[in-house]
């Protein structure tokens, strides 16, 4: 049967790779909706070529743009617009398949949304994890939604462990998991030699095309960070059984190592349509477009650990969550608004690890019981962190 496919953050970097690999396989998806921020000149050329049902532009000055144009063409699609729009549209009955692939803390009430609906949930936003991972694992319990990671690492964790793991390590033998970290574009760097770093390098990763925001995360090391407690919700490991390695290839793109010796890991080219195309098909394997790895050409592995002292964001990701509670959605808020002031020039690359210390020292633990809950901690790391930002705390 034909699964009907939502791309949240369809004009993004995700969201354009899974909109590549539907269009090779226009049998087995229909792209019932597309959503995004306002990137319209994007989304008119997805709606020509996708003819979704509905579409969702968040800002309604670029909606009311989109819907213009549209209507002078003839065409019947409905644009809505404004944040609710996507938590009503994942939970129409109509769609399958949601592809939670907005950036950060704006992509989770949509992403929880279709957890709660029971959907098929392709998650990209690893930040939803981060932010809420235990209200979300919870409703992906309750509603019995199949929860597929996108997040290279954790898609190749999900590949290596068994079908039927059920997040249960001590059944299963594993012993620990490894993220591989490419290292980014400072890999390398010493502290001295990152005060000067601009957004211009920071962005140019030097494996990976991505989103600014995620591009800054790779480069301060907290995209693994945050990555490390994706893991923990998604594979029920504690803190001290989830290591990172550098791996400067990316072909490696994480591993499991079980009691008994055996390590398993997922490898190939640098290229998120792989993940995608698995998560879009599991269990069943399609093409991608993504080349075969070719082994002879890799010229060799290497692995590395971690430089703490000059990347701190990871140490402060696995601080928050041996602290648990709120403190990932304290980190995670901070991490948005100095990255943010970062990309703005407004902060040099340091402050990054500054602000988002000097925030999670601040703003005190907090239980999370539902989604409120959530939004309402993230709100306060986000003032004070922009407070701080603005050299007013
Ligand atoms: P991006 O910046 O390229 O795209 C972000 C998308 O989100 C755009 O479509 C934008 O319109 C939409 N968006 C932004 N703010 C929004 C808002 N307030 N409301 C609605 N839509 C909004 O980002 P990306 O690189 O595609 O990353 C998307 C997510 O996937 C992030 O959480 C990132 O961490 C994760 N991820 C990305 C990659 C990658 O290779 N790009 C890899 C792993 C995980
Ligand atoms: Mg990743």
């Amino acid at each position: 049967m034909q699964q009907r496919v939502v791309v949240l953050g369809s004009t993004g970097s995700i969201g354009q790779s899974t909109l590549d690999v539907i269009a090779r396989h226009p049998a087995r998806y229909r792209v019932y909706a597309l959503a995004a921020l306002r990137q319209i000149d994007l989304l008119e050329n997805q709606i020509d070529r996708f003819k979704p049902a509905v579409v969702v532009v968040v800002d309604p000055a670029a909606a009311e743009q989109l819907q213009a144009r549209l209507t002078a063409k003839g065409s019947k699609v409905q644009v809505q617009t404004g944040a609710e729009a996507l938590v009503s549209l994942v939970r129409t009955p109509e769609i399958d398949t949601v592809m939670a692939a907005i950036v950060g803390a704006a992509g989770l009430p949509s992403a929880l949304a279709a957890a709660e609906a029971g959907k098929r949930v392709l998650l990209a936003n690893k930040e939803a994890l981060v932010m809420a991972g235990p209200v979300f694992m919870e409703a992906v319990r309750r509603s019995g939604a199949l929860l597929l990671p996108i997040d290279s690492e954790h898609n190749a964790i999900f590949q290596s462990l068994p079908a039927n793991y059920a997040a249960n390590p001590e059944a299963n033998g594993v012993s620990h998991i490894v993220l591989t970290a490419s290292g980014g574009p400072f890999r390398g760097y010493k502290k001295e030699q990152l005060t000067e770093v601009t957004p211009e390098q920071a962005v140019s990763h030097p494996k990976w095309s991505m989103g600014p925001k995620i591009s800054v995360d790779s480069a301060s090391l907290m995209n693994k960070g945050l990555e490390v407690i994706e893991a923990h919700f998604l594979f029920g490991l504690p803190a001290e059984k989830i290591k990172v390695v550098v791996h400067p290839q990316s072909t490696i793109h994480s591993l499991v190592q079980y009691v008994d010796g055996s390590v398993i890991a997922e490898l190939g080219e640098p290229d998120m349509r792989t993940p995608i195309a698995h998560a879009l098909a599991w269990p069943e394997r399609i093409q991608s477009g993504v080349s075969l790895l070719d082994l002879v050409s890799c010229v060799q592995f290497d692995f590395a650990e971690p430089d703490l002292e000059a990347f701190p964001c990871l140490s402060l990701a696995f601080e928050a969550l041996k602290r648990g509670g709120s403190a990932p959605a304290v980190l995670n808020a901070a991490n948005e608004v100095a990255v943010a002031a970062f990309l703005d020039r407004k902060i040099k690359f340091l402050a990054i690890p500054e602000v988002i210390r000097q925030t999670l020292a601040e703003i005190s633990d907090y239980p999370l019981t539902d989604l409120d809950s959530v939004l309402d901690v993230d709100r306060r790391a986000r003032h004070y962190a922009q407070a701080l930002v603005d050299g007013t705390p």
